[in-house]
């Protein structure tokens, strides 16, 4: 086989559907949040981002920052080995400690991400809960999908968000049979939130477990920021809350949290957890530090709240068709992968703005859009900054807006 000729023809079909992904070249300059410095075309220009998952700007808060450097000071760069075999530094175990208090849970577990944390929750779950039935949201994201796949369950999945259909599923498998119901709280390219209370009803009255990804909402939903379970008031009736280090925490890992018994077997059984080396000691004391404000600090998501709903309110104004959300995410639709991909070119080239164009396989084909992410530091002069930048590019190219 020409394994060169492999590898181009399939980019090439990529080129042809118009979804070959070009990523943006991004000096990001701590303080200047949501300014980074774009390196493009051996040009290189300052430009406002407005589509990054640091949706609070905490990956450049001093504390994390400094907490970061003094715990690299103390500890050096890597952890020095799995969990087991002498990398478990004290600033895991405060971490874990952190995340259990913060989640109302009694243990956590951190892993080397969020999607590892998915992946082998899921998978091992599967594998050792003889006769185990998943059901899955049918837009849960990829990392819960190949955890589900790759393990021995069957796996059952239910329309969107939709309640009345996990329930005809659940009823239609045997009475003894274990279940678990898996899905996200908040869904990054819509924006709407589960039902999680109605959720947690029908699981209970079949007997499933459930295991929810907290993933777009840690740190910035209740009062403490934990997530929706907590703004929801269903913490303890969710058997297993995850999330990520990486997003609104602004570092890296992710992580589980529920029973002790649940966690020392995901600790003890979990293959993506016993066989890759530890976090570095500063990633898991910035993530601490990160927690901590952010439990501190309920304004920051009065804030975040408050910019997300003014773009969707002005953006609404103009006639920009939005995916209707009810978080922080603001999905202007477009429609088409090239004139998605054209538009997110000519706000960087021309306004110095930065929204990467998401088309298929993350979302739909003909869904194809903008999913624009303010937070609590785009000021209002950005935001006029970017809507006259859309209104220019959305005429400049022609693009639909509501009748
Ligand atoms: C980003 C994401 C993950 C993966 O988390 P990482 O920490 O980035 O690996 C898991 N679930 C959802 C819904 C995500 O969007």
């Amino acid at each position: 086989m020409d394994f060169e000729q492999f590898f181009a023809d399939r980019i090439g079909d990529l080129h042809r559907e118009g979804r070959y992904r070009i990523f943006a070249d991004l000096e990001r300059k701590a303080g200047a949040f949501p300014n980074a410095r774009n390196y493009r075309n051996g040009e290189e220009h300052d430009v406002t981002v407005w589509c990054s998952n640091d949706y609070l700007g905490m990956g450049q808060h001093p504390a994390v920052i400094d907490a970061m450097c003094e715990a690299a000071r103390k500890c050096g760069a890597g952890a020095g080995g799995t969990r087991n075999i002498s990398g478990t530094n004290h600033y895991h175990v405060l971490l874990e400690k952190e995340l259990a208090d913060w989640t109302r849970k009694e243990a956590a577990l951190i892993f080397t991400s969020g999607y590892v944390s998915n992946q082998t929750t899921l998978g091992t779950l599967g594998n050792q809960i003889p006769g185990l039935h998943i059901f899955s949201d049918a837009l849960n994201h990829n990392s819960m999908i190949e955890g589900i796949r790759h393990s021995k369950a069957q796996k059952h999945i239910f329309r969107h968000n939709d309640v009345a259909d996990l329930e005809r599923l659940l009823a239609s498998v045997d009475p003894a049979a274990p279940k678990l119901v898996a899905f996200e709280s908040v869904y990054s390219m819509d924006g709407d939130i589960a039902p999680m209370a109605d959720i947690c009803t029908v699981a209970e009255t079949y007997g499933a477990m459930t295991f929810c990804d907290e993933v777009h909402a840690v740190g910035m939903y209740g009062e403490t920021g934990s997530g929706v379970a907590e703004r929801d008031g269903v913490s303890d009736r969710i058997t297993i809350l995850q999330g990520t280090l990486a997003k609104a925490v602004g570092v890296i890992g992710g992580y589980i949290s529920g029973s002790p018994a649940m966690v020392d077997f995901i600790r003890s059984f979990g293959q993506g957890f016993i066989f890759s080396s530890a976090l570095p000691p500063s990633v898991a004391a910035a993530a601490l530090a990160s927690i901590r404000y952010l439990r501190e600090h309920n304004e920051i998501r009065l804030r975040h709240q408050e910019r997300a709903a003014t773009l969707k309110r002005r953006l609404s104004a103009l006639g920009f068709p939005q995916a209707p959300s009810v978080s922080h995410i603001v999905p202007v639709m477009v429609g088409d992968a090239a004139l998605c991909k054209q538009a997110s070119d000519d706000l960087l080239q021309r306004h110095r703005i930065y929204v990467q164009p998401i088309n298929y396989p993350t979302v739909p084909k003909g869904t194809e859009r903008l999913r624009i992410t303010p937070t609590p530091l785009h000021d209002d002069a950005m935001m006029d900054r970017l809507i006259a930048a859309l209104v220019d590019v959305w005429g400049h190219l022609g693009i639909k807006k509501a009748a």
